[in-house]
């Protein structure tokens, strides 16, 4: 029998509580203290206070499952077999007590002992100067030097600024050659989907001043971070996360909902159900922990999400309001580990519901606007929407710039980012100046993370499934 996401959990915080870990529960996603972050995207992130040691840890020894969001990748999610907006993420911190030894001999003990990966699908990526972390590979733990691949600073340094940095190690698991990709020198860091990465072990251990010259730190601190679905995702021996047992769940009820056959791969509407899917997760949990849609900061994102899976579920031509009944389906599935879904079940269910319904009467609205537009474009031989059109869209019909990148690209159209920035500036000093006081706009400014959209490669539906909306 396979172990199901929510017992991997367990097996993983019970081993490191069993090498005196201290165990607590998943901070919140909304930062408390840390304005350099919209949401939390790390194990580590909310623990920043302890590495920097200006806060003492309960423990010198912890071990959390976090709550992760990961807007950066919203454009890997549905194309990637690994990749979702939400996520959770295990983790064992060391505040200056063990080491890099402990670290990787527990983590391998871990997935090798408790989980019985098999050892010779398993590989490990080192810094290519860390000759301590490829000894302990290669001689303690007694992987074989092939599988033991050497990576420079973008893939194997962990460092933001300046303060404490470090090399890692990051452990992968070889799914088989059918995951292959032409690539001949396929091997792990390679983008495709063969060689998983599933748990990387960060060993801050250097501190980096202003110069950039590095310095020893007395006592340096282990972070490590496993993605839970993905670990998931190759203990069930599924082909991507949304075929694991809880994310799967919420996928049928999409599937359900369209009435579309899933399970073509890459085609547009298995990406639509699989973003439908991963969002409505992003969009439960950030609900859950107070966020509420809105124009700006974190509620933008989170209207972001649940306009986006809204608007993939117009694509697969569901009828009427469906994101509750999944949203419902998240909480049946992650309430038990997180009580605060339960808590908060009506509430997230009234938000969705009043998000979904304001986005439903304009949805069609704005289709059909863009769809106009683009005919004048095309009429004028251009195939750029104008900054002002791009705004009024945002700003009349509560359509996200990235949404309407996306329909704009879908028709081979682009849009004019400058001339809209230019708008949006426009207006938020014309609402300052009238209001005077900045109230909770602290976040308005942060560059949400998202990408340009412009990388989005869906180049229409009408090629592979007629739903009769996007034209
Ligand atoms: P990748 O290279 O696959 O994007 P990463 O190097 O960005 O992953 P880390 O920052 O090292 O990831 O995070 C630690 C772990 O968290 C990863 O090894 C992976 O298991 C998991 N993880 C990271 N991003 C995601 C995501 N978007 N969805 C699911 N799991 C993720
Ligand atoms: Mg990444
Ligand atoms: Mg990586
Ligand atoms: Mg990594």
């Amino acid at each position: 029998e396979k172990l199901g996401l929510n017992e991997i959990r367990e097996a993983f915080q019970n081993f490191y509580v069993g090498k005196e870990h201290y165990k607590r529960k998943s901070f919140s996603l909304v930062p408390e203290k840390d304005k350099s972050l919209l949401l939390i995207n790390s194990g580590m992130a909310p623990l920043k206070p302890y590495f920097a040691g200006l806060e003492t840890p309960p423990s010198k020894r912890m071990t959390t499952c976090q709550k992760c969001i990961r807007t950066g990748d919203i454009d890997n999610v549905g194309l990637t077999a690994r990749h979702g907006t939400f996520f959770e993420m295990l983790g064992s911190f060391s505040f200056g007590d063990y080491f890099k030894k402990e670290s990787l001999i527990w983590g391998w003990e871990f997935i090798t002992q408790v989980l019985h990966m098999p050892e010779d699908k398993l590989w490990a990526t080192v810094y290519q100067d860390d000759d301590d972390a490829f000894d302990i590979w290669k001689n303690v733990i007694g992987l074989p030097e092939e599988r033991i691949v050497r990576l420079g600073k973008e893939d194997n340094f962990w460092e933001i600024g300046t303060g404490p940095c470090g090399p890692c190690s990051e452990i992968y698991f070889d799914r088989g050659e059918s995951y292959s990709c032409d690539n001949e020198d396929c091997k792990p860091g390679c983008d495709c989907d063969r060689y998983v990465e599933f748990w990387n072990h960060v060993f801050t251990q250097f501190s980096r001043d202003e110069e950039g010259n590095y310095s020893d730190l007395a006592h340096p601190n282990i972070d490590t971070g496993m993605g839970l679905e993905r670990l998931a995702c190759i203990m069930q021996g599924v082909d991507s996360i949304f075929d694991i047992d809880t994310i799967k769940y919420i996928l049928d009820g999409v599937v359900e909902k369209s009435g579309i056959e899933y399970g073509h791969g890459k085609q547009k509407t298995d990406v639509s159900i699989r973003i439908i899917t991963d969002h409505i997760r992003s969009v439960t949990f950030m609900i859950a922990d107070g966020i509420s849609p809105s124009n700006e900061g974190r509620g933008y994102v989170l209207r972001r999400l649940l306009r986006r899976a809204a608007r993939h579920g117009k694509l697969l031509n569901i009828q009427g309001p469906f994101l509750v009944q999944l949203s419902e389906r998240v909480i049946q599935m992650s309430g038990k580990a997180y009580p605060e879904l339960e808590e908060k079940r009506d509430y997230i269910h009234k938000l969705i519901t009043i998000e979904e319904e304001k986005f439903s009467s304009t949805i069609d609205q704005g289709t059909n606007i863009i769809a106009e537009y683009v005919e004048q474009l095309k009429k004028e031989g251009s195939s750029e929407l104008s900054g002002e059109k791009v705004f009024k869209l945002y700003d009349t019909y509560g359509f996200p710039l990235e949404l309407t990148q996306e329909i704009l690209a879908e028709n081979q159209c682009t849009a004019d980012i400058d001339g809209f920035n230019a708008n949006m500036l426009h207006q938020k000093e014309t609402a300052r100046a009238a209001r005077k006081s900045v109230d909770d706009d602290g976040w308005s400014e942060e560059n949400l993370e998202f990408g340009s959209g412009s990388k989005t490669e869906f180049t229409g539906y009408k090629t592979t499934v007629d739903t009769g909306v996007v034209k």
